[in-house]
């Protein structure tokens, strides 16, 4: 399997290199067929006879998905979509079969074109039909997943409650309930990584006790972005239950106004947040559990909406005066104007919520049935709260 992830990610590479050469010589970049046919030239050849050991279709897919990745990166409509890139030996390995796959009865094993029947542990009840299968490697194990297709009626979100959340470093999320959750504690795992590649310095390069090093530490990242994974799943899953609507930050709109250093409030945002590359670390986070959330509602009937963050911790929620002077230290809030005092973060987490009530105020969904139910608007919070 480590071959066929090989010879996928090789063709790629390959591929990709071809295109992007193509590219820089303003030449049309070669799509599915005519790739497919280069690649049966090159299984022919003695240089990269290899490819012939692969199935056919994880080639051909290969071939199609990055097809896909070039004209999703020249869609005018998903700007997000970057250039497709190198892969790298020993990040994600994969490879992908559109058909030609089984799955047992009670699901506790699948066959893979060339590899035959494999045991898998289930970690969830396949619904629905079976698409396609990506067979892929994490640190020391592989992973089977399965696309599945079903038709399901719009869900109804359970609950009518609507809550405002705070995204920060101190905290992980601040809520407008007042609650919140502590950062992802990685610390025991970033000092033995640490160490490790102190230790791997000393090593020979490409000895096998440098390879063995390096092994492990990639074992050791790869558990810190389970541990990530994982904490951001339950937190997700929990608000998205108990939530019909989530308001954040527009975390885009966030660091274009953190890029341009204005007033003090974004000043000392970027004090918080030491140095770049914990940054660049927390936003990935973050971007996962937007992600996370948007899908769990929509699969819940639920919805996310995102607010613009400027001033969301300078403004007061009982007089709404906004001021940098109600910000004089950067974990406690106190209004320079009628003196309601709280905890930054939940401030934070309150005018979002607030801005969430307007986005709604301003578009077709009802608003009176979240009233009826007795969930916080602004007018709520009146009186200062304690936090707990
Ligand atoms: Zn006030």
């Amino acid at each position: 399997m480590v071959q066929y992830a090989g010879n996928c990610r090789f063709l790629w590479n390959k591929a990709l290199a071809i295109n992007l050469f193509k590219l820089q010589n303003k030449q049309k970049i070669c799509y599915y067929q005519e790739l497919d046919f280069f690649s049966k030239l090159w299984k022919k050849s003695e240089e990269y006879g290899f490819l012939t050991l692969s199935p056919a279709q994880t080639i051909q897919q290969t071939l199609k998905q990055l097809e896909r990745a070039f004209k999703d990166a020249f869609d005018k409509n998903q700007p997000l979509k970057r250039m497709p890139t190198f892969k790298k030996k020993g990040e994600v390995n994969s490879f992908n079969f559109p058909q030609g796959f089984k799955i047992d009865k009670n699901g506790k094993r699948i066959f893979l074109p060339k590899i035959g029947w494999v045991n898998v542990r289930k970690s969830q009840a396949i619904l629905g039909k079976a698409k396609n299968v990506t067979v892929s490697q994490k640190g020391k194990h592989w992973f089977v997943s399965i696309q599945v297709e079903q038709e399901v009626a719009p869900p109804k979100h359970s609950s009518n409650a609507m809550i405002g959340g705070d995204l920060g470093v101190k905290r992980l999320i601040t809520l407008s309930d007042g609650s919140f959750v502590e950062p992802i504690d990685t610390s025991k795992q970033t000092i033995r990584i640490k160490r490790l590649q102190k230790q791997l310095a000393r090593k020979v390069k490409f000895s096998s006790n440098w390879k063995k090093l390096k092994a492990k530490i990639t074992t050791f990242h790869t558990k810190v972005a389970n541990i990530r994974h994982d904490k951001l799943h339950k937190i997700s899953t929990q608000l998205s239950k108990s939530h019909a609507i989530i308001v954040l930050e527009d975390l885009k709109i966030r660091n274009m106004t953190k890029n341009s250093k204005g007033s003090s409030e974004q000043h000392g945002k970027m004090v918080k947040q030491k140095s770049g590359l914990n940054r660049v670390i927390l936003n990935q986070g973050w971007g996962m559990f937007k992600e996370m959330l948007k899908y769990k509602q929509d699969w819940l009937g639920g919805q996310v909406i995102f607010v613009d963050p400027k001033h969301t911790s300078q403004t007061c929620p009982a007089c709404g005066h906004q001021s940098k002077d109600n910000r004089l230290t950067q974990s406690k809030f106190e209004c320079a104007k009628c003196g309601y005092q709280d905890n930054a973060d939940h401030v934070g987490a309150l005018n979002i919520l607030a801005r969430g009530h307007r986005v709604l105020a301003c578009g077709e969904i009802d608003i009176s049935q979240l009233v009826e139910a007795g969930t916080c608007l602004m007018s709520d919070h009146k009186a200062p709260m304690v936090l707990n």
